[in-house]
């Protein structure tokens, strides 16, 4: 299926691994031109090599309150247009609510919620004059609240709406908005947590992750291309009724409505 991505313009940030660098690779053999953005030189370039079509990469911290305008600025001066935006960076530390500290929490509000946030506004004048989109990637801890995941839960939840709010604007500025909310999805992140149980519990690394999975009540994790290929959807022509949507990505392990 053809999903009329050619030479579009679309903006992901935390693209140096992981699933922003899956919907990296994944647009790219849509022939989207890509702004790829992140904290890493080195891993950006490598993932500007593999997509092989016109990138520009952007070593950014965006946690910085001015980043995000800048990063949306270069885009444009770049490229001209700005045809989607993806909020994909994110870096919520785990951990019980009695346990994370004010920096922590401040850390984790400032990446993930008001670093999409900023790129929404920054990016949302281009957006408007190219009937363009936005996807934030935020996760399935915004739905299910859970003692271990108290800063990640809560900033989802505010970019959950934030979704909705900027889907009613959108209405009145031709910019679909939508969001998809990941399960657990084999990234780095997902390592680090799997070895984390096998210690806690003296297991090895697949008895971890099998056990992981039963708990989380899924029969496997998933792959960041799963997550991309639906971004890709979104971002096309052929989701043009999708607005507002949310969208999880999660092998089923959601149960409530
Ligand atoms: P990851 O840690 O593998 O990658 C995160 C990306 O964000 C990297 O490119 C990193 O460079 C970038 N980044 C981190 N801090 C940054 C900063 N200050 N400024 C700019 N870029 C920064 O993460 P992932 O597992 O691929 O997750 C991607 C998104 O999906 C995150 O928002 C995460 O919360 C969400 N998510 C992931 C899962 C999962 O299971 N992997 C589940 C639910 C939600």
């Amino acid at each position: 299926m053809d999903l009329e991505l050619r030479d579009k313009v679309v903006v992901v940030t935390g693209a140096s691994r992981g699933i922003g660098r899956a919907i990296a690779e994944t647009l790219a053999t849509e022939g989207v031109r890509l702004v790829l953005a992140a904290r890493t030189r080195e891993q950006l370039e490598e993932v500007a090599k593999a997509c092989g079509t016109e990138t520009q990469i952007v070593v950014t911290d965006l946690r910085e309150p001015d980043a995000p305008q800048k990063l949306i600025e270069g885009a444009v001066l770049r490229f001209g247009r700005i045809d989607t935006l993806v909020n994909n960076a994110g870096a919520t530390k785990r951990g019980n609510f009695l346990e994370l500290s004010e920096a922590e929490w401040q850390d984790g509000f400032a990446l993930k919620f008001f670093g999409a946030m900023r790129c929404c506004r920054a990016a949302w004048v281009h957006l408007k004059s190219s009937h363009g989109s936005i996807v934030n990637i935020i996760g399935v801890g915004g739905r299910t609240g859970s003692a271990e995941f108290a800063i990640g839960g809560s900033v989802n939840s505010a970019l959950l709406n934030l979704t909705k709010v900027l889907a009613d604007q959108g209405t009145k500025d031709s910019i679909r908005v939508n969001a998809i909310n990941p399960g657990s999805i084999a990234t780095e992140r997902l390592k680090i947590r799997i070895k984390a149980f096998a210690s806690e519990r003296g297991l090895d690394i697949n008895q971890a992750a099998k056990s992981m999975a039963q708990k989380l009540g899924v029969a496997r994790f998933g792959e960041p291309v799963e997550i991309a290929r639906v971004v890709a959807f979104l971002a096309s022509p052929a989701a043009s009724y999708c607005h507002g949507s949310i969208i999880d990505v999660d092998g089923g392990e959601t149960r409530t409505l």
